[in-house]
């Protein structure tokens, strides 16, 4: 019994999904249900776009999804990064696997391309609004009315659909901006930053720098000044470059347990459902993921429509987002935390420079292949002497976060 032929009971045929919105969450799920022979049909109001973005895609997601570094559409390898740490210096580091760079415009256009190759029908309007009906769903847009059996919410971090998709606390969103800049440069720049959750990067594209700024419990204006700062300093032209500012997720741990990630006739992918790494801001893998699982699920015969919720549900959780909840309770100790009094990223740094087997945990978190549940472990496998002692408190939760050693 397929699931597009004939529901379990026999009452109901799901024949068309509708994927609201595509970017990278959209396009997936859109291309793996019309590859699998579903009648599919993907509503964005812009179709590919330079969405503000830094564009990084980590080794975890071309080694999951080859084709996302073999082809022809223009992007960057980056081979070699630097971390700066106020106070700490800076540290270079070869990536022993690249770091993948796209312009947005570039990646979101190849992934629409792949869904309309699998023939997924694309249609460029907004959508207004969604109503329940008995089977499936009523969709107004822009350009009229629009009936479906199921719908995939990929409508982004700024969802307009209220009554799907993650629900935003203010702790669980933080602000990301900044400049694309002409000029061209080989390597990664990351900088934290004092008393700050997030941290400066700069990203080289073809072409052009994305270079931003993400922080958490900081408006954007003081971010931005913050960015711009840094800009002058390091002789990197932000007047008269293109400014971008967008929402971006970043579920702390009660928005994890609450997340509204899907309901009946519905699953919600990609920043859509919050699933973005509340450390490095990673949004770019979970969405394609997302995406993936959200088709893989629906087109799973083994369970019923009302069952796909749940399943999917378990899956993400499964994959990813238990990980992901738990790095939410790291964030903070990690850009604002101390120990042997000084910042944790100025101890990240110096260890960095000292140890060997710090820096292959390193390679692993910017290949996103070091799930953070398993940290803890890895770190007492791995370090000795007073480097472990230092590092198996700062999970014990030791450390004291800056803030309120400043009494603020
Ligand atoms: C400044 C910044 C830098 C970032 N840098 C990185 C990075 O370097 N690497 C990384 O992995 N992640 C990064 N991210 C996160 C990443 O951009 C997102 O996680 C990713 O774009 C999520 O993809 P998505 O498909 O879920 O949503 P989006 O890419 O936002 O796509 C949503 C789509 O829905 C469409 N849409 C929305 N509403 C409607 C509607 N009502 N009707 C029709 N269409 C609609 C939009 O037009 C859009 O095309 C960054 C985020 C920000 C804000």
């Amino acid at each position: 019994m397929r699931p597009w032929e004939a529901n379990r009971d026999g009452t109901f045929a799901m024949k068309t999904v509708a994927v609201l919105g595509g970017g990278p969450a959209g396009s997936f799920a859109a291309e793996r249900l019309a590859r699998a022979g579903l009648k599919t049909i993907v509503f964005d109001e812009k179709l590919a776009w330079e969405k503000p973005c830094g564009g990084g895609l980590t080794y975890k997601a071309y080694q999951e999804y080859p084709f996302l570094i073999e082809n022809d559409t223009p992007k960057k390898l980056i081979h070699s990064t630097s971390l700066c740490a106020p106070k700490g210096g800076t540290v270079k580091m070869r990536l022993d696997r690249p770091l993948v760079i796209y312009s947005r415009l570039d990646l979101n256009r190849m992934l629409l391309e792949r869904a309309g190759k699998a023939g997924a029908a694309i249609e460029q309007t907004r959508v207004l609004g969604i109503e329940r009906r008995a089977h499936g769903w009523r969709l107004r847009t822009q350009s009229g009315v629009a009936e479906a059996d199921f719908c995939v919410i990929a409508t982004g971090a700024r969802n307009p659909l209220r009554e799907v998709g993650t629900e935003w606390s203010p702790q669980d969103t933080m602000s990301a901006l900044g400049y694309y800049v002409p000029a061209s440069r080989d390597e990664i720049d990351i900088q934290f930053l004092p008393r700050l959750e997030g941290y400066i990067w700069v990203f080289p594209r073809c072409g052009h720098l994305s270079v931003g700024i993400c922080g958490k419990g900081e408006p954007a204006h003081a971010l931005r000044a913050r960015l711009e700062r840094y800009m002058d300093e390091r002789g990197i032209a932000w007047r008269g470059s293109k400014f971008y500012s967008h929402m971006l997720p970043s579920l702390a741990s009660p928005g994890w347990r609450k997340n509204r990630l899907a309901g009946e006739g519905w699953m919600a992918v990609g920043d859509a459902g919050g699933l973005v790494d509340p450390i490095t801001g990673e949004g770019l893998y979970y969405a394609m993921r997302s995406g993936d699982l959200a088709g893989r699920v629906l087109l799973d015969e083994t369970h019923g429509l009302a069952e796909k919720a749940a399943a999917y549900r378990a899956v993400v959780a499964r994959e990813f987002a238990l990980d992901l909840e738990f790095a939410s309770t790291l964030a903070r100790r990690l850009f604002l935390g101390t120990f042997l009094f000084n910042s944790v990223p100025v101890r990240m740094v110096q260890f960095m420079r000292r140890s060997p087997r710090f820096r292959d945990l390193m390679q692993d978190l910017f290949a996103g292949t070091q799930p953070y549940l398993e940290l803890r472990a890895r770190l007492l496998k791995n370090l000795s002497g007073t480097l472990q002692e230092v590092l198996v408190n700062f999970f014990l939760n030791r450390v004291v976060p800056e803030n309120s050693r400043a009494g603020l």
